[in-house]
């Protein structure tokens, strides 16, 4: 299980008055497919990020299951994030990508060798592993992300404009591809972007943000009927 709460969460950077993130309140259901959707500058990643712990939370409160984690740290909120430039390590071969959370964690090399050939398996990434990322394409490094995302089996995964540096073809494969892992992983994505389509092709329901404050939050065909 893995709901995600936000009552009242602001965000102001550097003590200024002005609020990037205004007074935030909606809930994220278990195992649901939740995108935040907006222009750019209107709060969208500050948002993600305090969700994730890697920005503090100014005021308000931020429940994962119901446990308040505004003062937990990032690796203890069991939670997997993925950037738009894929951030993977140039020197590692794609398994040691994967692995690497695996590794911090100090799991036994059986286990992870296990649990890395079946995150391969579902990202076809199975006869990449030896490879190193400059020798992937943009679609499969992005995929080498997700895959170091999903080893760990987390309870919620982040996605902040994950498709941006794909070209358009691909963007649209991706977003398939991330529904899909989103029915067999049966677990809560949070999902940014700036791009409409892929909200409305991709979320089970849009927040959509405007100028740091909720404008609308509501199924796809709700929102398509009432813009
Ligand atoms: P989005 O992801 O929707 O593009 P951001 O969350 O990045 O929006 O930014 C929201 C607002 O907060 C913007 O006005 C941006 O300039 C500001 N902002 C973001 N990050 C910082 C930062 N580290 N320091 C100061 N201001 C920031
Ligand atoms: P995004 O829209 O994806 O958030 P940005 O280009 O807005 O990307 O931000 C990139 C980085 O710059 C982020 O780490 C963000 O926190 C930081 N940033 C954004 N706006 C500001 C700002 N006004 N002052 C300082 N840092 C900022």
């Amino acid at each position: 299980m893995a709901n995600v709460e936000l009552r009242q969460v602001t965000k102001s950077y550097d003590d200024r008055q002005s609020l990037a993130v205004k007074p935030l309140t909606f809930e994220i259901q278990d195992k649901e497919f939740l995108v935040i959707v907006g222009p750019s500058g209107c709060g969208k990643s500050t948002t993600l990020r305090m969700i994730a712990g890697l920005e503090s939370i100014t005021d308000g409160g931020l429940f994962i299951d119901n446990n308040l984690v505004n003062y937990v740290e990032t690796k203890d909120r069991d939670i997997a994030m993925v950037f738009q430039n894929y951030a993977l390590y140039p020197y590692m071969t794609i398994e040691e990508n994967i692995a690497f959370p695996l590794k911090m964690q100090k799991v036994p090399r059986k286990f992870i060798k296990q649990r890395v050939q079946k995150v391969a398996e579902i990202l076809q990434l199975s006869d990449l592993l030896k490879r190193k990322p400059d020798a992937l394409s943009g679609g499969q490094r992005q995929r080498v992300a997700l895959g170091r995302a999903m080893v760990r089996q987390p309870k919620v995964f982040l996605f902040d404009e994950p498709l941006s540096n794909l070209d358009a073809k691909l963007r649209v494969e991706m977003r398939a591809e991330i529904v899909k892992l989103h029915q067999q992983l049966d677990t809560t994505f949070i999902y940014v972007t700036h791009d409409q389509t892929e909200a409305m092709t991709m979320g089970d329901r849009i927040a959509v943000l405007n100028k740091g404050a909720l404008e609308q939050l509501d199924s796809p065909i709700q929102l398509y009927e009432n813009p």
